[in-house]
């Protein structure tokens, strides 16, 4: 059975030509890029290269990109060095519905003291502007914002928040780590400065990631050790993975436009047929600002994890925000903040596309959907008229 991999927030497939160009690294040149010797040296070459491509994908500097494991270790830097660098502001603001790599974070730099303010959402996940600009103040060492939301691609204002940190000269990051490689981004217009990625999110090795670090932006490392990526990030480099995120990052530049295109259009007709043919439907997010490849999608009185486990019977890898099937014992936060109602979270489903999918794949997902829902309802404790005798 073929698999319809439609889990892409979750991880990508490593690009032919992305481990194409890695090989060599991982085999024959495998020498360390600080060693005085030329098999080693040579490398510092290559990775200043894939340096040179990363930052090209968001109209930086290569001076400006640090390299790190992973989009977590990026987000812990990026608030670790605001709060490192302004010993004396104890405020940090953020929102509800961020990835646990800075809501977790933040969560445990309350514990050591900081005061935190998570933002609220609306019902179709949109940041609540009002609480933000009450929330910030002369203690804020730093607000974060994700660019987009993984589970639901919802899409938030960071220039509007940007212009207004910028004016009131307060530090101000975001996670793009589901954004990068899917939206365009140019830190020129874009009033930020530091933005996260990975590389697993965008047809990179997975342990690959990177901060980009505004010219002129206080920094202060968070793995302390050796002198690499120029004192910003200890550990010997990563040499096959970095070049690996340069070769993604070119890719993903140079057909950022059509794979736009085409990802939409392959997710709006999937979630066409589904509102169609299957009853108690609801998307969850602001259709008008999302990510072109997500939908969340919640079929209400039955349960996210059964639907997963017949889908993945035909093959089909998606996600759910019901909590079984997140690894916690609670269901999604991010939909919990939206307000969305419990029998709607419990059948949450996130598809999430890829250049790899293809139209007949979702014509089989569109065709099985409706039946698998419809079989799972008569069976669910969910069942809609078993909800209503509750
Ligand atoms: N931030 C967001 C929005 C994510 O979706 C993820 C991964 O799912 C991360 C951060 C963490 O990235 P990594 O898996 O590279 O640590």
């Amino acid at each position: 059975m073929k698999t319809i991999y439609l889990d892409n927030n979750a991880t990508t497939r490593i690009a032919p030509e992305v481990f194409d160009e890695m090989k060599p690294y991982l085999t024959d040149l495998y020498g360390n890029p600080s060693s005085m010797h030329t098999f080693g040296g040579e490398l510092r070459s290559k990775i200043e290269e894939a340096r040179a491509k990363v930052a090209a994908l968001l109209g930086a500097e290569p001076e400006e990109i640090v390299f790190m494991s992973c989009g977590t270790e990026s987000d812990n830097t990026a608030l670790m060095s605001a709060v490192e660098s302004y010993p004396q502001k104890r405020h940090i603001v953020t929102s509800r519905v961020e990835h646990p790599a800075v809501f977790n974070f933040v969560k445990h730099l309350a514990r050591r003291g900081y005061r935190v303010t998570f933002l609220p959402v609306d019902s179709r996940g949109r940041l609540d502007m009002d609480a933000f600009l009450k929330a910030i103040d002369d203690d804020t060492a730093v607000v974060s914002i994700m660019y987009a939301n993984n589970e639901t691609g919802v899409i938030f204002p960071l220039e509007e928040i940007g212009e207004i940190l910028k004016e009131k000269k307060i530090l101000f990051h975001t996670d793009a780590v589901q954004a990068v490689g899917k939206l365009p981004i140019n830190v020129k217009r874009l009033p930020v400065d530091m933005i996260s990625l990975s590389g697993h999110k965008l047809h990179a090795p997975k342990g690959i990631g990177a901060l980009y670090v505004r010219k002129g932006t206080r920094f202060y490392p968070y793995i302390i050790g050796g002198h690499q990526e120029n004192g910003r990030r200890a550990g010997t480099e990563n040499v096959a993975s970095i070049i690996g995120l340069g070769k993604a990052c070119e890719l993903a530049g140079k057909h950022l436009e059509k794979e736009i295109a085409y990802l939409s259009k392959l997710r709006d007709k999937l979630e066409k047929n589904l509102l169609k043919n299957c009853p108690d439907v609801r998307i969850n997010g602001d259709p008008e600002h999302r990510l072109p490849n997500t939908t969340n999608i919640s079929f209400e009185y039955v349960e996210g994890e059964s639907i997963l486990l017949r889908l993945n019977e035909y093959g089909v890898c998606a996600s759910s925000g019901s909590a079984c099937t997140s690894g916690s014992l609670e269901p999604s936060h991010v939909l919990r903040a939206m307000g969305t109602p419990f029998t709607a979270i419990h059948g949450s489903i996130r598809f999430s596309l890829s250049r790899y999918n293809t139209e007949t794949e979702i014509n089989k997902v569109s065709d099985i959907m409706p039946e698998i829902i419809k079989e799972l309802r008569e069976l669910s404790p969910f069942g809609k008229e078993k909800i209503k005798k509750l």
